[in-house]
């Protein structure tokens, strides 16, 4: 996708301050964080959101899944953190690129 966002960051057309990445995903910090540590990860591939998934993509998400929780040990988020995707216009998705926010390191309001 040539206008997405994400995919110019995965590319590196874009900077941004990247704190994991591997063959699959990566993960980067908020340009506008929510919280004292706020980032997103994010698939390689360009898929829209989870309404956008295939069942050949079982692999990639089942690997974000297991992904996120090392993603915040390592960033210290030893007591809890917050997992959130926001799907399509109604659900608050602004970029159109799949990925997970993780939200944590101070007290969150309660959802
Ligand atoms: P959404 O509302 O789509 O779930 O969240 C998009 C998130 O991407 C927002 O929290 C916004 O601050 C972040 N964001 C938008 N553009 C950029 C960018 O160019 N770089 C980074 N690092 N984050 C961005
Ligand atoms: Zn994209």
């Amino acid at each position: 996708m040539t206008d997405c966002i994400f995919c110019k960051i995965v590319q590196g057309e874009i900077p941004a301050d990247v704190v994991y990445e591997d063959e699959h995903c990566l993960a980067f910090r908020d340009i506008q964080p929510k919280a004292p540590i706020h980032l997103l990860v994010i698939p390689r591939k360009h898929v829209v959101n989870l309404d956008d998934l295939k069942d050949s993509d079982r692999d990639l998400i089942s690997h974000m899944m297991l992904t996120i929780p090392r993603i915040a040990r390592q960033q210290g988020l030893t007591e809890g953190y917050r997992t959130v995707t926001n799907n399509g216009k109604g659900g608050g998705q602004e970029v159109f690129h799949l990925h997970f926010h993780i939200l944590g390191g101070g007290k969150l309001h309660a959802l």
